[in-house]
């Protein structure tokens, strides 16, 4: 039977449920992420696991909401289980686009365009990878 953690990345097809880099396209094996952290008391379930690159897991830590940069105004970040990707961000060529409050918050937190991940996400499409893919 497959562990936990292995059902978490099988379910994820092997990309950050956050920024969508691909596990092959990258140097270390993901984290799987708390969504809720275990310091809010956020359970270790299926519900509450995403798997996430090391780059959206340093940075989001144990936070569950932020700042909208647009508006100032407190926003939950994304949650894989419960949003869906496509609702809240979009890509404009490396960049990820926060559509929503939501989506701008979780960019911002989890400096999903750092100028290291844009530059690798470029590289990557250089390489023939579209992030739709799936
Ligand atoms: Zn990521």
């Amino acid at each position: 039977m497959d562990s936990l953690w292995d059902q978490v990345r099988a379910r994820a097809a092997n990309c950050c449920e956050y920024c969508r880099l691909p596990q092959w396209a990258a140097e270390f094996t993901f984290p799987v992420d708390h969504i809720r952290a275990r310091q809010h008391g956020g359970t270790t379930e299926p519900d509450n696991l995403a798997l996430s690159c090391p780059h959206c897991n340093a940075h989001k830590g144990p936070n569950v909401a932020g700042f909208d940069p647009m508006t100032d105004s407190l926003a939950p970040l994304f949650h894989p289980r419960r949003d869906r990707w496509h609702d809240h961000f979009a890509w404009s060529a490396a960049t990820i686009l926060g559509r929503t409050a939501i989506g701008r918050t979780t960019v911002d937190v989890l400096a999903m365009n750092a100028p290291e991940a844009v530059g690798r996400r470029e590289a990557l499409l250089e390489e023939g990878w579209r992030p739709d893919d799936g």
